[in-house]
């Protein structure tokens, strides 16, 4: 930890790991100084013990060299012998080496001046004994004469003043001695608490700062535990904790945030897929099929260019719908067989990618002229039915390496979803047309006759002066006589024959209908009476010549009508039936136009 910290790096708990390597080093150099100043304070109490006990040697000494000295004389006075003035010499000495000592000892001592006077009055005391009476006395002795008691008496008042001075003296010494003990002593308390203080200072401090770097690690782990506990629950909206730190927590929070991210984009893509599959499922039509599949698409994958491709009734592919720049356009294309690149996608049996166009795309005129239009990558989606390719997705970027795998394998889970909604959406359109048609003849019945005329009028309306729409209505004749003679089946299947006739006559935009029985009708938007009455002199023409079988002729009675303006449906029918019925009246066989103006019909 401490290598990893030295090298610079960081994890959690480093900067507390820092912080407690400074705190330690602040705290040993503060006690390193607190040492330092205890010894040397000590170190100077202690030469003032020492000062006092020396003060205490020298005058002990200064006393025994006066009791020396003080021994001798007397012991000279008392018997004359010189032998007693060796230790009274050698006391007075050893006096004033002592007293020397003393004084210097005692001047070394600053600011007791006191102490000072004391001693060089003690001194001066014994030096006063040795110079009036010691010396004084033994000359006299010497002398042979004899000391006086007076005089005797006088040299021991001397002496009883230097003891009682020297007494005095020692216990002031002895007194100064305890104090200074009793000062270093204090001090050597006051150093112990000092650094305990600061130690327990130090420790708060420290505790202070562990607790709250302690929270700083812990407060993002806990929010990050919250969120993710909300993420389990699915809801994606709990922000992470602005975790800056590079370390192991930083990294996790910023891992967490791409995670997130990346959640919050595949909920998306998710919400975006359920719209597609409702709003494809929703499709009335392969035309809104294709629009939708291309809309949603689009919000999937953001791409330049999307394009559909469909297997016809026959087999045949076209492109159904392109969405280029957010426009979807529905205008079928064919595809014939020499389109190389159609038929290379069609081919391979499988969903492909085409990473980069300009090292490799499907060979043929279609991709090149994409290319030319800076279509770079692409992605083929197949839509199967069962194994059966049946259709084709093309998705189209300008940039290369834009479709990734997983953006091929969503679509390819997606497209068993788009070929069901395809299906659905031509089956619809196959029920309503069912429910238009007549089941025997597969001409338009009398409800989509209705729908078509009311549209019809619908348009009329609104647009400007046209040409008449005209009706012409049939009746086949003596079908009666027909069915009896032939049987039923017989006559259903000229049923069938003047359907498949009337269809095969009319021209684009005319609505060829069963009327019902053995009726038929045909709307022909934009037509005078005139071309109305031509094509059902056609019509009559044809089926009188084409019979379903040479054992029988059928003939059919026409009456045709004609309206401009806004048409009333029921007048119109009205009209054309009368012009119908006049035709039987007329014999049958023959068309008769229904003239408004005159109120009649002419044959
Ligand atoms: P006309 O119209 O010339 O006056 O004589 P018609 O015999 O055709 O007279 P009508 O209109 O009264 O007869 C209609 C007949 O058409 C009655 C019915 O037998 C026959 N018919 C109606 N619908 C069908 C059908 O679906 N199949 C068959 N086979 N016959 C039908
Ligand atoms: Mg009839
Ligand atoms: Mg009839």
């Amino acid at each position: 930890m401490i290598k990893d910290l030295l090298q610079g790096k960081k994890f959690v708990g480093s900067g507390l790991l820092k912080a407690s390597i400074v705190f330690m080093i602040g705290f040993v150099l503060i006690v390193a100084l607190g040492f330092t100043y205890l010894v040397r304070s000590l170190f100077s109490n202690y030469e003032g013990v020492r000062q006092t006990a020396d003060l205490r040697t020298q005058l002990l000494r200064l006393e025994n060299a006066m009791v020396d000295q003080e021994t001798g004389q007397r012991g000279y006075l008392l018997t004359g012998r010189m032998e007693f003035l060796e230790p009274f010499d050698r006391g007075s000495l050893n006096y004033r080496s002592a007293s020397d000592a003393l004084l210097l000892e005692v001047r070394e001592m600053k600011g007791r001046t006191e102490l000072t006077k004391a001693v060089r009055q003690l001194t001066d005391t014994g030096l006063g004994w040795k110079k009036e009476f010691g010396d004084a006395q033994i000359r006299t002795v010497m002398a042979g004469e004899s000391v006086s008691e007076r005089e005797l008496l006088a040299a021991k008042q001397k002496l009883d003043q230097f003891r009682t001075q020297q007494r005095s003296l020692l216990e002031q010494v002895e007194l100064l001695r305890g104090e200074r003990r009793t000062e270093m002593l204090n001090r050597l308390y006051l150093l112990f608490g000092a650094i305990a203080l600061i130690f327990i200072v130090f420790q708060m401090l420290m505790l202070n700062y562990l607790q709250k770097g302690l929270m700083r690690i812990t407060r993002p782990i806990m929010q990050l535990d919250r969120v993710v506990a909300s993420y389990e629950d699915g809801n994606i909206r709990e922000r992470l904790p602005d975790y800056v730190e590079d370390n192991e927590i930083g990294r996790l929070v910023r891992n967490f945030r791409r995670m997130h991210d990346e959640m919050e984009k595949e909920k998306q893509t998710l919400e975006n897929t359920y719209r597609m599959i409702n709003m494809l499922h929703q499709s009335r039509s392969p035309e809104e099929a294709y629009r939708s599949i291309l809309k949603s698409l689009g919000s999937l994958i953001v791409c330049e260019r999307m394009s559909v491709i469909t297997q016809n009734a026959d087999r045949s592919f076209s492109v159904k719908a392109v969405c280029a720049e957010g426009t979807v356009s529905l205008d079928e294309r064919m595809l014939s067989g020499e389109e190389k690149d159609i038929q290379e996608l069609l081919n391979g049996g499988f969903s492909m990618v085409h990473e980069d166009w300009s090292q490799y795309r499907a060979e043929g005129e279609i991709t090149d002229g994409l290319y030319a239009l800076g279509i770079r990558s692409s992605m083929h989606i197949l839509l199967r039915k069962e194994a059966r390719v049946i259709g084709v997705l093309n998705l189209m970027s300008a940039r290369t390496g834009f479709f990734t795998l997983q953006k091929k394998e969503r679509l390819e889970k997606l497209s068993p979803m788009i070929v069901t909604a395809l299906e659905n959406a031509s089956e619809t359109v196959r029920i309503k047309n069912m429910a238009m048609r007549d089941g025997l003849t597969e001409l338009w019945n009398r409800r989509y006759f209705e729908q078509a005329l009311d549209g019809i009028a619908a348009q009329r309306e609104s647009g400007s002066a046209s040409l008449p729409l005209s009706l012409i209505l049939l009746d086949i004749d003596y079908f009666k006589t027909f069915n009896d003679t032939w049987g039923h089946p017989e006559g259903d299947l000229v049923l069938k024959h003047v359907g498949r006739l009337l269809m095969d006559e009319v021209r684009a935009g005319d609505i060829p209908v069963r009327f019902g029985g053995e009726e038929f009708a045909v709307l022909l938007p934009d037509t005078s009476p005139e071309a109305a009455r031509a094509a059902a002199e056609r019509f009559r023409v044809r089926l009188e010549s084409e019979s379903p079988s040479r054992k029988y002729r059928i003939t059919a009675s026409f009456g045709v009508a004609s309206v401009e303006g806004r048409p009333d449906g029921a007048a119109l029918i009205e009209a054309a039936d009368r012009a119908l019925y006049r035709a039987k009246e007329q014999g049958r066989n023959r068309v008769c136009v229904f003239a408004e103006e005159r109120g009649t019909e002419k044959g």
